[in-house]
């Protein structure tokens, strides 16, 4: 079976395990793992930010970071198909306890200046308040769209115009900054926080982190413990993802295999793919999405449903050139 579900599905190599194996750890709840300490300050350099926490999930960092950065009962703003909003079980409204205002970006699902300071809310007797923006880089629910620098800048520079704070969810930040050509301290600059999957296209089998200024990090430890996210002897699984975190470096291949296969899965009967711009392929059909994943899965290839009549395939590193041409092959009995 060919697995394009996601990429989440990676499993860890040899040189993981060993480093699972072969870890020094200590109680991370007393800070005193040093695995984990490694992994903070790593990716805190990587970001070019004061300090990070190794969270367990993606959705866990991200929760994290709204309740740390707003009070309850103020308003969040974010992209109406962003995943803090779409896929995190109203996560905002029972942990950071926020109403959330959305905006609809454009078909990348980028967010204007203009839009970020037309969703302000000035705080007064009858009115919240806006405590944070969120952005999302890449675009999950659009196709993987790696947002410009500048474009982040901007929609950040406006809410910091207004004294709002900008987290972005980058759970596959490393892709767009691969497709942007850029590095991750640039891409990020303009923003307070940062969550990251180490368990994405990096490859890790567990784990997030979340990155920011030392004192927003020191909070969002504690809401960490109150989520019951305190972990004891977290370097078994922090050491892997040091090894991921090196990872970043080959996601290019992705990239090159998802171009690929949407140009082999357009040409065929029935089916439009776009270009992707990272490893994020979603493909038309004219048939229901179900029926043809269904058809696909009898030919040895998974992807997920997406929309009626959208499904998604992800590139990651436990798929191959020769994956991809075997992909295309069965696609095309399926349909
Ligand atoms: C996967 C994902 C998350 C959540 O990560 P988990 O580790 O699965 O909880 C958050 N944001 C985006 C954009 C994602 O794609």
């Amino acid at each position: 079976m060919i697995d394009l579900r996601s990429d989440t599905v990676t499993l860890p190599n040899d040189e993981m395990r060993e480093a699972a194996r072969d870890a020094d750890v200590g109680d991370d709840v007393y800070e005193e793992d040093p695995t984990v300490n490694d992994l903070e300050s790593r990716a805190a350099d990587v970001l070019g930010k004061e300090a990070a926490l190794y969270v367990p999930t993606g959705t866990m960092g991200n929760q994290i970071a709204a309740r740390t950065h707003t009070e309850r009962g103020q308003e969040l703003l974010c992209e109406v198909e962003s995943h803090i909003y779409k896929w995190e079980l109203a996560g905002l409204a029972q942990h950071a306890e926020v109403q959330t205002r959305t905006i609809e970006g454009d078909d990348r699902g980028v967010i204007r200046p203009e839009q970020v300071r037309a969703g302000y809310v000035e705080e007064d007797l009858h009115r919240p308040g806006t405590g944070l923006l969120t952005l999302e880089n890449t675009h999950n629910s659009k196709g993987g769209t790696a947002i410009s620098g500048d474009a982040i800048a901007a929609a950040a520079e406006a809410a910091h115009d207004l004294d709002v704070s900008v987290h972005l969810d980058g759970a596959r930040l490393f892709n767009a900054v691969t497709a942007l050509d850029t590095t991750a301290a640039d891409l990020v600059e303009p923003v307070d926080t940062v969550m990251f999957c180490l368990s994405k296209g990096l490859g890790a089998p567990v784990g997030s982190m979340l990155v920011g200024p030392e004192s927003f990090i020191d909070r969002a430890r504690r809401i960490r413990k109150l989520l019951g996210g305190g972990m004891r002897q977290a370097g078994i699984i922090a050491a892997p993802g040091l090894v991921a975190l090196e990872n970043r470096h080959r996601l290019a291949d992705d990239h090159e295999r998802a171009e690929r296969l949407a140009v082999g899965l357009d040409d065929l009967p029935g089916l439009a793919a776009d270009q992707p711009e990272t490893n994020i392929v979603l493909v038309e059909t004219d048939a229901p999405a179900s029926e043809f994943l269904d058809a696909c899965e009898d030919e040895g290839v998974l992807g997920v449903p997406f929309d009626d009549h959208v499904v998604r395939f992800c590139t990651h590193w436990n798929v191959d050139d020769e994956d991809i041409t075997e992909t295309i092959a069965a696609v095309e009995r399926a349909v």
